[in-house]
């Protein structure tokens, strides 16, 4: 399977094997300020360089039986297009027709990079999980949800949209529109911000930044760990939610912040989780942080692709699973 990885800072291709190994991989930096052509033929540059070298019989692109893409978003499923917030060239850019070209003769499948990351988890986690939310927690906060096997999508791609969960209905305006949504609590540019506003400076006049935040929480700086007790208290309340709704098994934190300040989220969400969550069937819920780091979504793209042929055997799985969400097009 062709995996494609879609986001604002950088665009990842993978061979993908049956078994859920990746063969051969490349990274492009996203040309997020360019063209809509030039954002493309980054895409096609990743994909030649995966498809070049010997991934099949030919060695070339028909030894791909299926594209799997996760794309930044908004999307919409229903058309093929993608419209990433933070690649402006790209607004109801034609995607999934893009790869059609590309990758004649196979099926092509999309879903969201949220989505993309929850699936990868799903597939290559502990088996006995029926209901997984994944966050990304970064410079936003993404999601995505596998219920039994299938990744939400939603009618247009949009569904999983857990940072924008209302926490607090008297809180800011969040830029999407909503107001006290997770994500203005809990990004690392929003923890970011609430701290300068209340009197935080970083060290020597240094640009504030995540990395700088955690620093002086280590330090014991009582503004910065009161950002990261007010974003983690956002991501439990938000946690618990999904939980209630949907009977989840595990939530599995991924992303820049996760990735950069574990140690001041992790225990902080549990804590908020067991603080705030009341029936028993919420209260067991697991939260871990990713097992695949930046490869979760590029391996749930080719779940995605696989589960279009009826193919069960990337990572973990039984009979009949249909990553996509829909209906099989298995033969
Ligand atoms: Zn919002």
């Amino acid at each position: 399977v062709l995996a494609i990885d879609i986001g604002g800072t950088k665009i990842a291709a993978a061979a993908v094997r049956a078994d859920g190994r990746i063969l051969r991989r490349s990274t492009v930096p996203t040309p997020a300020d360019q063209p809509a052509d030039v954002v493309a033929g980054a895409v096609l540059r990743a994909v030649a360089d995966v498809a070049e070298t010997g991934t099949g019989r030919d060695g070339g692109r028909s030894a791909f039986a299926a594209v799997g893409i996760g794309s930044a978003g908004p999307l919409d499923l229903a058309s093929g297009t993608v419209s990433p917030l933070n690649i402006p060239g790209w607004r109801g850019f034609p995607l999934v027709e893009t790869l059609r070209a590309a990758v004649p003769g196979v099926p092509v499948e999309l879903a969201g990079d949220g989505q993309c990351m929850a699936l990868g988890e799903y597939r290559h986690g502990r088996p006995g999980v029926r209901g997984l939310l994944g966050m990304v927690i970064s410079t936003g906060v993404g999601g995505g949800v596998v219920l039994d096997g299938r990744v939400q999508t939603g009618p247009t791609g949009s569904a999983g949209h857990i940072g924008h969960l209302t926490v607090d209905p008297g809180g800011p305006l969040c830029p999407c529109g909503g107001r006290g949504c997770v994500e203005i609590h809990a990004s690392g540019p929003s923890m970011v911000r609430w701290a300068v506003d209340q009197g935080w400076r970083p060290e020597s006049g240094a640009t504030p930044d995540g990395a700088g935040l955690a620093a002086a929480a280590r330090a014991g700086d009582t503004i910065a760990q009161a950002a990261f007790a007010r974003g983690a208290q956002a991501l439990a309340a938000s946690i618990v939610c999904a939980a209630a709704l949907m009977e989840l098994d595990e939530v599995v934190l991924g992303g820049g912040v996760v990735n950069g300040a574990a140690d001041l989220l992790l225990d902080r969400i549990r804590a908020g989780v067991a603080a705030i969550a009341g029936m028993a069937f919420i209260r067991r819920v697991r939260i871990r942080p990713s097992s695949l780091g930046s490869d979760a979504g590029l391996l749930g793209a080719a779940a995605l692709g696989a589960a279009a042929l009826g193919v069960a055997a990337l990572g973990r799985g039984g009979s009949g699973y249909d990553g996509s969400g829909r209906g099989s097009t298995a033969p």
